[in-house]
């Protein structure tokens, strides 16, 4: 079979852990025997940042301005702990939240859904996919560990100097504590809100927003004043054509709805509210590793991900020589979705094809009963085997290579 030629590169930024194990694994084994591939890596390995001071990942956020499409392995957040673990010079900020300060955007999440792991939510029969916004807010923060009596302000300075203060809070030297400052921006917010309200047209599903503008009056408050005026100025009508609603919802209201709803919706989530529910969402469908994530910008690049870690427990099992059964639905979905957007960008049929095919192969796989162990506790009926890591990636192989032949 001749392979599949590229035009352009896609950014590959590979990471740690278990992850980065099957990370060459799924190039070798699902995509270098199809297609020629392209891309520009940068190792993301906790060392190398902390090797080049986290230049690189700077640098891989850069060369996503240029090729707008990457892929991304699931990389170590240090906290003290690994900060000991790898000897690092610092606790490196989250390479995810750096590179989405950069980029913008939001990130959708979307289970990927197979028939024999039905979700434990029993009433939920079409996905819930999660939108969520990827700019600012706690990823952005600055603080404070507070160890001496003192005043806690909020201060803004403007550009001419004119100092606008709120007192936070008093410390009277009786106990230590913390201080945590955050921003976001309304063009950011606006973009988000753009980005949810057309990827529910497009979906066809209804819309909705939550936060807590009922604690939060100025901060939260103006997230969902961004949502309402932009649904009222540009998506009512629209959404009226499409059979869809847009709704918003106090937090707390919002995922006490959700648990009963039928699903089939696109929950639009603030940074924070999207990383745990998205997490949740997910394991409801059986495993952190059924659910595709992308992070979609406003200056139209694709940053495609998995939305589990490095999957550390199973590393160390790998580590002590044991066969371990990683799930890698996600990451090889990461690659399906970056190749099928370098294809839709080129014009390329063949590597839109091949993307399907490879997604295709994978739900298959499962479908038949052949499934890491972490997601087979929950399928019915049960599989007869558990797979390993490496023979789920040979499975899927053996699926792809006749979808592809047919
Ligand atoms: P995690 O790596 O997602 O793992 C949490 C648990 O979920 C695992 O212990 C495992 O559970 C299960 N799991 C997740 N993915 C799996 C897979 N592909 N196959 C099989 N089981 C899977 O999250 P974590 O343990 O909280 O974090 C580990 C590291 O990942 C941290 O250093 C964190 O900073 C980093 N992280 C990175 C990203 C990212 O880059 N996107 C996201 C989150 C966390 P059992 O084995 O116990 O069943
Ligand atoms: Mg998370």
């Amino acid at each position: 079979m001749k392979k599949i030629q590229m035009q352009n590169p896609i950014v590959e930024m590979d990471g740690d852990e278990m992850t980065r194990v099957v990370w060459p694994m799924i190039k070798d084994i699902l995509l270098k025997p199809f297609v020629e591939l392209k891309t520009e890596y940068y190792d993301l390995h906790i060392k190398n940042r902390d090797d080049t001071d986290d230049k690189v990942t700077l640098a891989a956020a850069a060369a996503m301005k240029v090729h707008k499409v990457g892929v991304k392995n699931a990389t170590i957040t240090p906290n003290a702990a690994r900060v000991q673990e790898y000897d690092l010079k610092k606790m490196w900020k989250s390479p995810n939240g750096t590179i989405r300060a950069i980029l913008d955007g939001t990130v959708f999440r979307q289970p990927i859904i197979v028939k024999n792991v039905r979700p434990f939510v029993r009433n939920w029969q079409k996905p819930i996919i999660i939108g969520r916004h990827a700019y600012g807010d706690v990823y952005k923060n600055a603080e404070i560990f507070v160890d001496t009596p003192g005043k806690a302000e909020l201060v803004f300075t403007d550009d001419k100097g004119n100092e606008t203060r709120k007192e936070i809070a008093s410390f009277d030297g009786s106990s230590t504590g913390v201080l945590q400052g955050m921003h976001n921006l309304t063009a950011s917010i606006t973009s988000f809100a753009k980005s949810c309200f057309e990827y529910a047209l497009d979906q066809k599903v209804d819309l909705w927003f939550s936060s807590k503008d009922t604690i939060s009056k100025i901060y939260d408050h103006h997230f969902m004043d961004v949502f309402a005026d932009l649904y009222e100025k540009d998506y009512q009508q629209k959404f009226a054509a499409a059979g869809i609603e847009y709704r918003y919802f106090l937090i707390d209201g919002a995922i006490a709805k959700i648990m009963q709803c039928k699903g089939g919706l696109l929950w639009a989530c603030k940074n924070y509210d999207g990383d745990v529910m998205s997490d949740m969402l997910a394991s409801s469908y059986g495993s952190l590793a059924m659910m595709s994530s992308v992070l979609v910008s406003p200056y139209g690049y694709f940053l495609y991900d998995a939305a589990h870690g490095t999957v550390q427990d199973l590393y160390y099992q790998h580590l002590k020589g044991e066969e371990v059964s990683i799930n890698s639905t996600a990451l090889i979905f990461a690659w399906s979705g970056a190749l099928g957007k370098r294809g839709e960008m080129d014009g390329n049929k063949e590597l839109v094809r091949f993307a399907k095919k490879l997604e295709k192969a994978t739900v298959s796989t499962i479908e038949a009963g052949l499934m890491t162990g972490e997601l087979a506790m929950f399928a019915t009926p049960k599989p007869e085997k558990i797979v390993t890591g490496e023979e789920f990636l040979q499975e899927i192989g053996k699926r792809l290579k006749s979808l592809l032949d047919a």
